[in-house]
């Protein structure tokens, strides 16, 4: 049986945040239940259309705000999923939530419906922080949800935070990690701020009313997060995530990581099938429309697919390195690679490792077996997935 992620798209928020280039929309909450149903009816035709027997071991709402959906919203896509595929005993399934969203009732519901896993954006503990960012939360918000979620049953709770804001000192984002970390939780996804193009952000950004993030504050921002966490007891285990221990490492995300197969349902959703990438229509509209209609399925692609792309063996490799070295203590396994690809990454990528290895920004570990970044790696780790964008194919590799 083949082992397979699933992950649903939520592209519903109260208001969108200034920084945010998401595909989420505001005012359309009454939608809901038409997007509800449409999910259930892509579910199901996907899957029924699978080659092969599938086990879902992990699900994963992202949005968008998944917590705008009432627990029985969720409970009718869970039986849709139930009905088509085997979903593992043990699977872990992740909500996202806005802290603002939830109250101890909905929480308990959200456990009850079968969550195991519950990610909530908490981003700062500054409200000046808070405000830039354009967030609706506050502090108290943010620690109640996680108590709720903890009273509830909760065992994975994380939280996601955000450095590098327009006039954030160390100091205050040291504040942040300190109030975060107290709150006893397992793992943490800690992003920098990226100004995106065409948000409110960056507008006020270019106008001056706001100071252009320091780069070299947040590269220090960055070290710091890596040792003060490493005090607290939390691994480093890709270079935006920190977990408690391996077995609270989030197993969706892992699932990317390594490279495997996923499927995406939603509006904008994207999916990745072995060689095929899918991506399906972005606005709810025409999503709500296109579901439902199996005529246009044709799996991995479901009935609102707006693109496929299907990879050449050079080309999933080259993604392949870019995506695992995000693993901070896996990096990529050579023999792996080698069972997967049929060539040797230190022949047909030797020239790009070599130098990567030379700027100590790579190194080697068991044998030359597994590559993965060094501390400096992770600083500069858009250097080292660039070496792996668009190289000619060295004719090793045929598809
Ligand atoms: S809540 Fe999240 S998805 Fe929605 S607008 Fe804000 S940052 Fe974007």
């Amino acid at each position: 049986m083949q082992e397979v992620s699933l992950y649903f798209h939520i592209p519903f928020c109260r208001r969108r945040c200034g920084y945010c280039d998401f595909n989420t929309f505001a005012g359309m909450n009454h939608y809901i239940p038409d997007y509800v149903k449409a999910l259930c009816g892509e579910v199901e035709i996907v899957l029924s259309q699978a080659p092969e027997k599938l086990l879902a071991h992990t699900i994963f709402f992202g949005g968008g705000t998944p917590s705008l959906l009432q627990p029985e919203d969720f409970g009718r896509i869970f039986a849709s999923v139930r009905r088509s595929v085997d979903v593992s005993g043990n699977a872990e399934i992740t909500l996202e939530a806005n802290p603002e969203t939830v109250t101890r009732e909905s929480i308990t519901a959200l456990y009850e419906v079968g969550f195991n896993r519950i990610s909530f954006g908490m981003q700062s503990a500054s409200g000046r922080d808070l405000h830039v960012l354009d967030r609706q939360h506050d502090n108290l918000s943010v620690l109640n949800a996680v108590q709720w979620s903890k009273q509830a049953g909760f065992k994975h709770i994380n939280l996601d935070l955000i450095f590098g804001i327009p006039g954030q000192s160390l100091e205050s984002w040291r504040q942040t990690l300190e109030l975060a970390s107290r709150l006893d939780i397992d793992h943490f996804s800690i992003y920098s701020l990226i100004l995106e193009e065409g948000t409110r952000l960056k507008r006020w950004v270019d106008r001056g009313l706001l100071d252009n993030p320091d780069e070299d504050l947040a590269a220090d921002m960055y070290e710091f997060t890596m040792d003060y966490l490493n005090q607290m007891g939390y691994q480093q285990y890709e270079i935006s995530n920190w977990a408690r221990s391996e077995e609270d490492q989030c197993r969706h995300n892992l699932q990317y990581w390594r490279y495997l197969s996923y499927l995406g349902f939603g509006a904008g959703a994207h999916g990745f099938w072995q060689d095929t990438r899918t991506e399906n229509a972005g606005q709810i509209l025409d999503y709500i429309r296109l579901a439902q209609n199996a005529l246009q399925a044709n799996f991995p692609a479901g009935p609102a697919v707006r693109q496929v792309n299907r990879l050449s063996l050079w080309d999933l490799l080259q993604e392949n390195m870019m995506v695992s070295l995000r693993l901070t203590q896996e990096g990529v396994s050579n023999l792996e690679l080698k069972e997967r690809y049929q060539v040797n990454i230190l022949e047909v990528l030797r020239i790009q490792i070599d130098k990567l290895l030379r700027q100590g920004l790579l190194e080697s570990v068991e044998h030359e077996n597994r590559l993965r970044l060094t501390r400096k790696g992770r600083l500069f780790g858009n250097r080292v997935f660039a070496e792996f964008v668009g190289n000619p194919n060295p004719n090793d590799l045929k598809n």
